[in-house]
This record gives structure tokens, C-alpha cells and sequence, in this order.
């Protein structure tokens, strides 16, 4: 029971808005629990909108012996494509194979096969290949995604745009996921369930007073400092969990979090089909190449160390020449340079379990309560944007040994926001929009529904013609889009709306987005002045 004096005390703080904190608080909120969230950017303005987009088991990591986490994240993708089929989709993997394909050389299953097989002298066995995928059909109950099959790359669309010593390939499925808008849907639902989600607030201090944490914070923009008070401390920070745990709420702690970076390119449209690609390096890493945003490929990811968080991470010379040189063993026409278009970076926030490589490390989570000095603190280490849900409920469950939970976990199949229909409504939802509104062009059709699902109809209600939808700031964003962006989505800037709400900064020149970028910041300094 709540007393009426501490009614500003809330039962969760949670620090960093990325997906970890966003799925925990939407979970908590879904289950009765007061929850406040302090993003010090932009939601998901880290690591949550740098990763592949990938719902995935993770083949490689069978090859270190990571089964549980497989499992859990094989039967992950499809409970979460039925909750936002408007976000996430199936994608067909095709694995192109030749003999001289290696293993990194610390993998538990390179080390096994090296001393029972020593002849084969690191190289990654096609039978090996069918094992993993083997597996990855039958650990995690599926039932909307195909299964593997043998494509032939000689006379074949999948094979025409690779180089002709590829004869044969494994294609497999997983899914596709709008990562950040993913965190947006969840910070949104955790608010329609009571939670309050605070962006631009960093975290400045967090203390113990007996059984509450005192927080500090300060609005970003503004320079207000606020405190709060909280019966438990979720610390979500991503690749700040170390600096949160030792500056924040100064704490001695002998957990590690490795920092590990990850790159990619992007191009223009390489190849004509919808199926992406898995290739397999001679260094023992893959590589993938998928279509992203109709008109472009996606090309990633690298892996290399990172030592400091406050350092924002960029596509290195070095990793740009790594992606092309890995993906020209593979494709017919050489790509260089000039055919990248974007690229973008984030640090993966792994929890350090000691081994030699950054490929190597983890990709598992942990969770670790603190609860000696007083009120609890819960450390979040590690994790994948596919397991974030599964680690939200394992959070509460921790949460639940010093909190007050009375509902046990619910959000497995519940739709996010316009995530309201079936797996394949995407294109019933699209034809439907465009009878409605027969001035949208079929890729703007199709752009809405794939960011807002059901709520697109919603969006547009009321519009007769393309000058209902106001000003036009080009490649189909208009000001009724943008101005749902700021008062349903925390959309604030025009980055926030071009790289995490949607893609469009691919298609927009820099003018364009800098008179959005004005636009915004009129209409924010009109909502103050009437205030
Ligand atoms: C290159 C790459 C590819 C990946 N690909 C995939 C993939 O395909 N599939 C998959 O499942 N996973 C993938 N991942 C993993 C996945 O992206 C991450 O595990 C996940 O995004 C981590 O989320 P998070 O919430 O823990 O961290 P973040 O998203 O980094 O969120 C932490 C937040 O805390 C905030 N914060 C920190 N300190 C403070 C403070 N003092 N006050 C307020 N806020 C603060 C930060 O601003 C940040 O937004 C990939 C990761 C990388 C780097």
C-alpha cells in the first residue's frame, strides 16, 4: 500500500531509454508498478538504432556452445512478430558455401573439431553448416517462418549477382525488425499503461536514503534539475551501465562490460530479389548483405574494441575498407567507396565474461540485483534488441523479490501500438490506406503502414489531398507526420525524426532536413509561448 505522503515516490526509476529500459518499463507498467524512465538523448539515440535489425537466433552463436540464448531468441521472433507486424517482417538468409570458409579459432566447436579433425585445418565444414541450421529449425518451434532448404546459385536470381565460383547455398529465415521505432512503441505503450518517460534528462547522481533512492537529474535542454524518489533503481545504460554503477550511484562493483563497436555501410541497391545475404569470412566472422529501405543494401557489421562511451562511435576508414573487401569476395560487380551512401555505428554493451575476442564475448545477458546498502539496484549487462522482452520479464521477476508485483508476465503476442492485426495484413493494410487515400503514392502508402501499422489511417483522417497533409519537406514527410512525431513519438529534432523515426535523412538533402529542423523548432517554441 501506498501512503498518501509519498505519492511522488514512484516503485521503478529506470535510467536509459534504449530498448532494455523501455521494454522493462513497459512490462513494470503493464503490471500495476509506477514507473519513471530518464533518457539523458533521444530515445534509442544509442546503441538501439545502430544494430543489424535483426530478430535472430544468432547461427553463429552455436558455435559457442550458446544454446539457451539461441533458443530463447529463435522462439522470441516469432511472439514478437505477431505483436508488430507492421515493424518487423520474415527475411529469407541465403548462405552461400565454399570449402575454404574458416572458424575463428577460439570457438568451443573450432577447438573440437580441430582435435578430432585436425586435417581440416580450421575450415568450417558444410555438414557442420547443416547441423547449426538444423538446429536452428527445430529449437525454436516455429510455425509462421519456413524452414531451410538448398538454393542453387547457377542460374538463379539469388545467385546472379555473386561472383561464379559459388555453386550452391543454404537459405534459412529470420526476421526484420525497425529497431528504433521498436523502443519508441515500447517507451509509448509503458506511458499508456501510467509510466512517465522523460527524454533529454540525464541521470546525474542516484543516492540511498534508507529504503528509497534519491535521483537527480537535469533536463538536457533547459538546464532544470529535478529529483525523484524510488523504492528500486534499474540502472539500462547500455554502454554506461559501468559508468552509471561507478559515477552515478558510486558504487564499487567487480562486473565487467566489454565494449565492442560494430559498423555498417550502406549502398545503393545491389542486387534485384528481397533475400539478404550470410557471408562467411576466411577470419572466422560473417558478414551480412540485406535490403534496407526499397532503394538500398545494408552491408554489417564489424567488431572491434571501444574503450570509452562518452566517445560517439563512427565507421572507421578501417571499417568501412573491411566491409567492401568482405562483401567484394562475394559479389560480381566490385563495390568501392563511392557506392556508400550512409554508414552508421554503435557500441554493443556485452557483458564481460572473460573470453579472448571481441567476437567471442557473450552475447547473453545478465542481470545483477544490488541490494546491500539499502533500497535495490538492478544492473542490466548485455542483452540483444530480439531477447529484450524475455529479459524485461526476467527483470521483473528480480524486481519481484523486493517489489510488490501482483500480475505475472503479459506482454507475449500484445500488440504495440498499430501493431493491432494479423502477420500478413501488411499488404490489405496498404491497399486499404490507399483506397482511402488515393493521393498517396503507393511508396508512401506503403512507408506508413510500415511505420504506424493501423495507426496510419489514424494519422491521416480527415485529409482529401496531398495539400491537407500540410507542409511537404519532400521524400513523402509532411507536417501532419511530423507533428504526430512530436506529440505522440517524443520526436524533438529533425535528426530524431530522419534517422530514428523513420529512414528519410537516406533520402533528404541537407537543406531539406535543416528547414524540418526549423519547422520543429517553431512549432516547439509555439506549444511553449502558449503555455
Ligand atoms: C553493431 C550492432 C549490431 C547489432 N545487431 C543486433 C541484431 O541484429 N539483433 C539483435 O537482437 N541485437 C543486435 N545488437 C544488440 C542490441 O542492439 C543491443 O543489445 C541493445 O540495443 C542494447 O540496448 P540497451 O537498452 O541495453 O542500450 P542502449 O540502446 O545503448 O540504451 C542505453 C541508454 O541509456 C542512456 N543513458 C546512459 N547514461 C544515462 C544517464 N546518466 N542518464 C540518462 N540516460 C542515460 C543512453 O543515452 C542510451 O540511450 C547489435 C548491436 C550492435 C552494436
Amino acid at each position: 500500500m501506498r501512503d498518501s505522503h509519498d505519492i511522488d515516490v514512484v516503485d521503478l526509476f529506470v535510467i536509459g531509454g534504449g530498448i532494455n529500459g523501455c521494454g522493462i518499463s513497459r512490462d513494470a507498467a503493464g503490471r500495476g508498478l509506477s514507473v519513471r524512465l530518464a533518457e539523458m538523448g533521444d530515445l534509442a539515440s544509442a546503441t538501439s538504432s545502430a544494430s543489424t535489425k535483426l530478430f535472430h537466433g544468432g547461427l553463429r552463436y552455436l558455435e559457442y556452445f550458446e544454446f539457451r540464448l539461441v533458443r530463447e531468441a529463435l522462439i522470441e521472433r516469432e511472439v514478437l512478430l505477431r505483436g508488430m507486424p507492421h515493424i518487423s517482417w520474415p527475411m529469407r538468409f541465403v548462405l552461400p558455401y565454399h570449402k575454404d570458409m574458416r572458424f575463428e579459432s577460439d570457438t568451443p566447436t573450432s577447438k573440437l573439431l580441430t582435435k578430432v579433425m585436425p586435417w581440416m585445418k580450421g575450415r568450417r565444414p558444410a555438414w557442420l553448416i547443416r547441423l547449426g541450421l538444423f538446429m536452428y529449425d527445430h529449437l525454436g518451434g516455429r510455425k509462421i517462418l519456413p524452414g531451410t532448404s538448398t538454393v542453387s546459385l547457377k542460374g538463379t536470381p539469388e545467385g546472379a549477382p555473386l561472383v561464379d565460383r559459388l555453386e550452391t547455398a543454404y537459405e534459412y529465415s529470420d526476421c526484420w525488425i525497425e529497431d528504433s521505432r521498436l523502443v519508441m512503441l515500447n517507451a509509448r505503450d509503458a506511458e499508456a499503461r501510467g509510466a512517465e518517460i522523460l527524454t533529454r534528462t540525464k541521470v546525474l547522481s542516484a543516492t540511498r536514503e534508507g529504503n528509497l533512492w534519491r535521483i537527480d537529474t537535469q533536463d538536457t535542454e533547459t538546464g532544470e534539475m529535478r529529483t525523484h524518489r524510488a523504492r528500486m533503481l534499474v540502472n539500462a545504460g547500455g554502454p554506461w551501465v559501468g559508468d552509471i554503477i561507478r559515477s552515478k550511484v558510486r558504487l564499487n562493483t567487480r562486473e565487467g562490460i566489454r565494449l565492442v563497436r560494430g559498423s555498417h555501410i550502406v549502398t545503393r541497391r545491389l542486387y534485384d530479389h528481397d533475400k539478404c545475404y550470410f557471408f562467411q569470412g576466411t577470419d572466422g566472422r560473417i558478414i551480412f548483405s540485406i535490403p534496407y529501405e526499397t532503394d538500398y543494401t545494408l552491408i554489417g557489421t564489424t567488431d572491434a574494441a571501444h574503450e570509452d562511451p562518452s566517445q560517439r562511435p563512427v565507421c572507421t576508414p578501417e571499417e568501412r575498407a573491411y566491409l567492401l573487401e568482405f562483401a567484394n569476395r562475394y559479389f560480381k560487380r566490385s563495390i568501392d567507396e563511392d557506392d556508400i551512401v550512409w554508414s552508421y555505428s554503435g557500441v554493443r554493451p556485452l557483458y564481460d565474461d572473460g573470453a579472448s575476442s571481441a567476437t567471442a564475448a557473450t552475447r547473453d545477458y545478465t542481470l545483477k540485483v544490488e541490494a546491500e546498502g539499502g533500497a535495490p539496484l538492478l544492473n542490466v549487462f548485455g542483452g540483444k534488441i530480439t531477447t529484450y522482452r524475455r529479459l524485461a520479464e526476467s527483470a521483473l521477476e528480480k524486481i519481484g523479490e523486493h517489489l510488490t508485483v501482483a500480475e505475472g508476465p503479459w506482454t507475449a503476442g500484445v500488440p504495440l501500438p498499430g501493431g493491432d492485426f494479423p502477420v500478413d495484413g501488411v499488404d490489405r493494410l496498404v491497399s486499404d490506406l490507399a483506397s482511402a487515400h488515393p493521393y498517396l503514392s503507393p511508396f508512401h502508402a506503403r512507408r506508413l503502414v510500415r511505420a504506424y501499422g493501423t495507426e496510419a489511417a489514424e494519422m491521416l483522417k480527415g485529409a482529401k489531398t496531398l495539400a491537407d497533409l500540410g507542409e511537404d519537406f519532400g521524400a513523402t514527410l509532411t507536417a501532419t507526420e511530423v507533428t504526430w512525431l512530436m506529440n505522440k513519438e517524443y520526436a524533438r529534432t529533425a535528426e530524431d525524426v530522419v534517422w530514428r523515426r523513420n529512414k528519410l535523412g537516406l533520402r533528404l538533402s541537407e537543406d531539406e532536413v535543416a528547414r524540418l529542423d526549423r519547422w520543429m523548432d517553431a512549432q516547439r517554441r509555439a506549444v511553449a509561448a502558449a503555455e
